[in-house]
């Protein structure tokens, strides 16, 4: 990726950005600013040949004013502390943006799960979720999955749970599979609400988003659904990309195709429906009407915003943009629809998915997908309305201020105990 910005200063930054077009305390600001509490652990696990491997991890519980803490757990070689408490600040703000009865959390392992056995995958994960279970519970804190975890570690941590409990609480975490207390439309929830927020977003600039050729950069769960969903509105994906690099074609991917070519051989290059492959930074330049950053934060720094050429960013990823980078595109009039509504539709379906657990009975994935669109539409309307009505400098911008002020709402409400 470019520049390193540290995400947890890029949030800090974002929200004091945000505070000055709100009437609030400097001592409520500081507040907004901060974890209330994370969790650093050395796990100690058994690996196949019998050694012990030593493993960081961490858990950052950041508000609760707005509900039980709620964010996904990432396995990756790049987690750090400060990655990790920005990741769970980012969850308040979409949880409150999206108005969805949460506050915000994260996890991560520094590990590349690649490099283990699915047994050796499984006892970090059973380990981690030992050390989490004081902490987690359906009305405490509620993990999820992120970057290279998914159901299957989201159904050992809550089978390791309700063990340890001896109870039966599925909704202790979401984005189960659907035989453990998953929800319908769960796996496509992220690309779906990417899609949403890029058909509002065209439609509010009065832009047809049909013909439209898009740019998708990370071709993993958020990237590739967003990409089949934007090309079934009759968008023209031209370009994707993951960790190998891009492929392109002028005419347009079939954004199906290159996922199953993945899927065979594990990377998008060498799909020969394309014309040409490139590196990642010539994807996120290219003259596009829509790019949608999928894959890591700090993908676009403020060098190589300079070169982006795109007309409209909707972001899937977490943090893709570093603040010099907005701040390159708001004064080039590049149209940024921010993270925290665009990748909502992870958060929200598994709201819905808690809602069913709590309730044991379970929605139709007809029901989840109206659900969820309700929901999107009308954070985008808070949003361009906040936008308008303040005449504030970018849709990001509208995005924490409608977020900020319903959590301070929540804190007032509350107030300060002891
Ligand atoms: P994933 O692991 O399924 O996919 C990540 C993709 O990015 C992979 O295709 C990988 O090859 C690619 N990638 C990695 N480095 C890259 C690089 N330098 N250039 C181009 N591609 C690169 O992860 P995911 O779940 O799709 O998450 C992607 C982003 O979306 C993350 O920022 C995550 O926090 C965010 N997100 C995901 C969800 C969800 O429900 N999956 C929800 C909200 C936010």
């Amino acid at each position: 990726m470019a520049e390193q910005a540290n995400p947890f200063e890029s949030l800090q930054e974002q929200i004091d950005d945000a505070s000055a077009h709100l009437d609030v305390a400097d001592d409520v600001r500081e507040r907004l600013k901060h974890p209330e509490r994370v969790l650093e652990l050395n796990l100690s696990v058994e690996l196949d040949d019998g050694s012990l491997e030593r493993f960081r991890a961490f858990r950052s519980e950041f508000n609760g004013d707005r509900g039980p803490y709620k964010g996904g757990i990432r396995y990756h070689p790049g987690v750090t502390r400060d990655e990790v408490k920005a990741l769970s600040g980012w969850m308040v703000y979409k949880c409150a943006v999206v108005d969805i009865p949460y506050g915000g959390g994260k996890g991560g392992i520094v590990v590349d799960p690649s490099d283990y056995s699915a047994a050796e995958v499984e006892r970090l994960t059973r380990s981690f979720a030992e050390e989490l279970r004081p902490f987690i519970g359906e009305d405490k804190d509620i993990p999820a999955p992120d970057v290279n975890t998914g159901q299957r570690e989201m159904n050992w941590i809550k089978d390791t749970y309700e063990t340890l409990e001896n109870t039966t609480e599925p909704g202790v975490v979401t984005g189960k599979s659907l035989e453990s207390g998953g929800s319908e439309g769960r796996v496509e929830a992220t690309g779906r609400s990417t899609m949403l927020t890029a058909r509002e977003a065209f439609e509010y600039l009065d832009r047809d988003i049909e013909g439209a050729s898009v740019a998708v950069q990370g071709y993993g769960n958020a990237g590739h659904i967003a990409a089949y969903l934007i090309e079934d509105l009759g968008a023209n994906v031209v370009a994707v990309s993951d960790s190998s690099g891009a492929v392109y074609a002028e005419d347009g991917l079939d954004a199906r195709e290159v996922k199953e070519h993945k899927n065979e051989t594990g990377s998008v290059t060498g799909y020969d429906g394309a014309d040409e492959e490139f590196s990642n930074e010539d994807l996120l330049t290219l003259d596009v009407d829509l790019l949608v950053p999928a894959a890591l934060e700090n993908a676009i720094d403020g060098d190589l915003a300079r070169d982006v050429r795109a007309d409209v960013i909707v972001e899937a990823a977490n943090g893709p943009l570093t603040p010099e980078a907005d701040d390159v595109l708001t004064e080039a009039d590049v149209h940024v629809f921010p993270d925290i509504l665009a990748n909502a539709g992870g958060v929200t379906v598994s709201y819905f998915e808690w809602v069913q657990n709590r309730q044991r009975f379970y929605w139709t994935e007809e029901r989840v997908n109206e659900e969820l669109e309700r929901h999107i539409v009308s954070a985008f309307d808070d949003l361009t309305e906040c936008y308008e009505s303040l005449d504030l400098p970018n849709f990001r911008t509208a995005a924490y201020v409608v977020a900020i002020q319903r959590v301070i709402d929540a804190f007032t409400d509350g107030g300060t105990w002891p």
